[in-house]
């Protein structure tokens, strides 16, 4: 039986120890068209996120009420970016659908390109990114940013797939590691980096297409097997999504914010008015949930610390 606290929907007693039932959804900021891709700056104490259809980066800066704080723009033109992340040495890296490639934002402010094709062929419009303890940036290649002009630029596909990609900067390599997903979207890796989880949101572009993340096994050498389904998504699709340090999976959905066990059982949900399109765990403790749900930013407090680094 579904219990339900206010915002919050129990599929699994454990639930009520993980998610706080005394701290409120808290709407931060509202105003942008399509919010995604949040990335959380503990050393700065800020958020970036993106707001793709126009085009802009913004930065949200908490205050110390918990309930609001201030939003800049922290760059725009953005190349229509969305996804991002930050590697080992903590610089930005970023999926933009605009220049169609994975960039680094150096400490001095200067854009380096990571990777924009493939074999020649230009990649589609890179959707989400995570950096794996050894370096390595993998990435997921949609093609939601050139589908239309709404997200970046309406252009065809060149490699003919929607693949998922490691990059490593050392050597500048390229290497596709998923050729089969239709749509694939969020990623991230366990706490020990024993899997990958991928969501692929195929839906979008076919009612059979799948709404699903699966669950890949990494070897020492980076190489993945396995990729079973690991949960289904009931309301939406799952999006953008985050690992707590126990390994339980925060995952965006139509109707919130979805918690998986690593076993693959719901926990409970987070419900919130709009659309939740990805997430990540901020503050200074990382115990503090930032949602970009369609036009606004929302947060809530955990009981649970992201496992993201730094
Ligand atoms: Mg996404």
């Amino acid at each position: 039986m579904v219990e339900r606290i206010a915002e919050y929907e129990i599929h699994d007693w454990r639930f009520k120890r993980l998610a706080s039932m005394n701290a409120r959804v808290v709407e931060l900021w509202k105003g942008a068209a399509w919010a995604e891709g949040p990335v959380y700056f503990r050393d700065g104490d800020f958020l970036l996120f993106s707001d793709i259809p126009n085009d802009r980066i913004l930065r949200f800066v908490p205050d110390l009420t918990g309930l609001g704080g201030t939003v800049s723009v922290f760059r725009q033109p953005a190349g229509y970016t969305n996804g991002h992340t930050r590697d080992r040495e903590g610089r930005l890296v970023s999926c933009s659908h605009g220049h169609r490639r994975i960039e680094r934002t150096e400490y001095d402010g200067t854009i380096t390109v990571l990777a924009d094709r493939w074999q020649g062929k230009r990649l589609n419009s890179p959707n989400d990114v995570v950096v794996k303890s050894d370096g390595t940036i993998w990435f997921t290649d949609p093609a939601y940013g050139i589908d239309s002009d709404l997200e970046g630029f309406r252009a065809p596909m060149e490699y003919g797939g929607c693949w998922v990609f490691r990059f490593d900067p050392r050597d500048g390599r390229l290497a596709p590691v998923i050729q089969e997903m239709k749509r694939p979207n969020g990623l991230a890796f366990s706490p020990d980096e024993r899997f990958l989880y991928v969501a692929d949101t195929g839906v979008s572009h076919d009612p059979e297409g799948p709404r699903h993340i699966r669950r890949f096994a990494v070897d020492e050498a980076g190489r993945l097997s396995g990729g079973e389904v690991f949960v289904t998504c009931d309301v939406g699709v799952f999006d953008g999504f985050r690992v707590d340090t126990e390994g339980r999976i925060w995952t965006s959905a139509g109707d919130g914010v979805h918690c998986y066990d690593p076993s693959g059982a719901l926990l409970g949900k987070i419900l919130l008015p709009q659309r939740a399109a990805n997430l990540c765990f901020g503050g200074k403790k990382r115990n503090r949930l930032f949602i970009c749900a369609t036009t606004a930013l929302y947060a809530v407090w955990t009981h649970v610390n992201g496992a993201q680094v730094p």
